[in-house]
């Protein structure tokens, strides 16, 4: 068996006692290695140039550098590149990088990162859903999956773009992994690493009590709650175990939820053509977002195969959106991206598993 410390997976606190305690180094050797770990995306103990050859022993002796290997790479049309990741144990987890261009003509990137294999909330609509929860992900896995980018477009993209923004809805569940999912936050945030700022990270929930406060208090990243239906009693219909906590009393959290200043909570609602998009739905939702300090995304539902939903008309889509201006809710509709490589939640490894199977 493998006894060495995946390094990947330690805080900086956790690689400063390793470093201490197991090399018998100082605590500024800690600082290097994290340094070489997360700002420079380095897998390689050698390549550590400030660190010395009996130290690169100790390393290789006592610990290893872990990223997630790419198993598929599918690059839509509009740009958005999705990719299925291995894990150790071979398990497959999904990432999508999103360009757009900013106010300087630069490409950005916003990564969609899983959080778990599958899924335990089992949404009606959702393709990782169908997956059935497997296990949690590990923060080493969870931010492999920034390392694997950033290896990906250095590689094939001589200009690099650089990751801009990070969005907890991949795969998974993020409030359900909580300990990894705040960890892997903290790393994010880390000056001497990757150095990523509050507003530049969401963290999409199906809205699970347990975690809510304690991520609204530790101001380190923004809020989106999939909220995806009006009434509590469409809810239990499209999302059965998320809305075991009542809408009601999610409302309520939400309420109360730490906002700073200028800050507002997203809130997610997936059009499903003929289910939520009705004039009644525009009604419940327009009194549900006056209680909030909340901007309203709606995603016109991405058809997955072998569901029972529909994408929204076109139509229908925009005089919904119209009820809510009408309102003064600040609804966006956002275009679904990568629609050709099924960039939804969950699709692409359904559809390599499918793909397998009829091998
Ligand atoms: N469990 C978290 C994180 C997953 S994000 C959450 O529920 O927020 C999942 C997001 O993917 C959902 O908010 C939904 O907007 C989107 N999604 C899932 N299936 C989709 C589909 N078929 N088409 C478009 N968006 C989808």
């Amino acid at each position: 068996m493998d006894t060495k410390l995946q390094l990947n997976s330690l805080s900086y606190h956790e690689l400063e006692n390793f470093v201490t305690n197991e090399l018998q180094l100082s605590k500024y050797r800690a600082g290097q290695l994290w340094n070489w770990i997360w700002a420079k995306n380095c897998l390689d103990f050698e390549e550590m140039s400030d660190v010395s050859k009996e130290t690169h022993r100790l390393l290789r002796e006592k610990a290893y550098l872990f990223r997630p290997t790419i198993e598929k790479v599918s690059k839509s049309k509009d740009g958005t590149t999705k990719f299925l990741l291995k894990l150790e144990d071979g398990e497959l987890i999904e990432t999508v990088l999103i360009p757009s261009i900013s106010k300087d003509g630069k490409v950005r990137i916003t990564q969609c990162l899983s959080t778990q294999v599958g899924c335990a909330m089992a949404c009606s609509f959702c393709s990782t859903g169908k997956l059935g929860f497997k296990r949690n992900m590990s923060m080493g896995e969870i931010l492999g999956q920034v390392q694997a980018a950033r290896a990906f477009l250095e590689d094939y993209h001589p200009e690099h773009p650089i990751i801009r923004n990070l969005v907890f809805m991949g795969m998974g569940e993020p409030l359900l992994n909580f300990e990894n999912l705040m960890k892997s936050l903290e790393t994010l945030h880390h000056k001497k690493g990757l150095a990523f700022s509050t507003r530049r990270i969401t963290v999409s929930t199906c809205g699970i009590q347990k975690g809510l406060k304690e991520l609204g208090e530790s101001n380190l990243a923004y809020l989106a709650v999939s909220l995806h239906a009006p009434t509590q009693e469409k809810r239990a219909m499209l999302m059965p175990k998320a809305a075991a906590w009542h809408l009601e009393d999610l409302l309520s959290a939400l309420e109360s939820y730490t906002l700073h200043t200028r800050e507002r909570m997203t809130l997610e609602y997936l059009v499903l053509g003929g289910v939520n998009d009705t004039p009644q739905d525009a009604k419940e939702l327009i009194k549900i977002c006056s209680r909030l300090k909340a901007k309203l995304n709606l995603i016109p539902y991405n058809d997955t195969p072998g569901s029972p939903y529909k994408a929204p008309s076109f139509e229908n889509l925009l005089r919904f959106e119209k009820a809510l201006w009408a309102k003064n809710v600040t609804a966006i509709i956002r275009k679904s991206k990568g629609q050709d490589i099924e960039a939804a939640c969950g699709q692409l490894r359904a559809e390599y598993e499918l793909s397998k199977q009829t091998l």
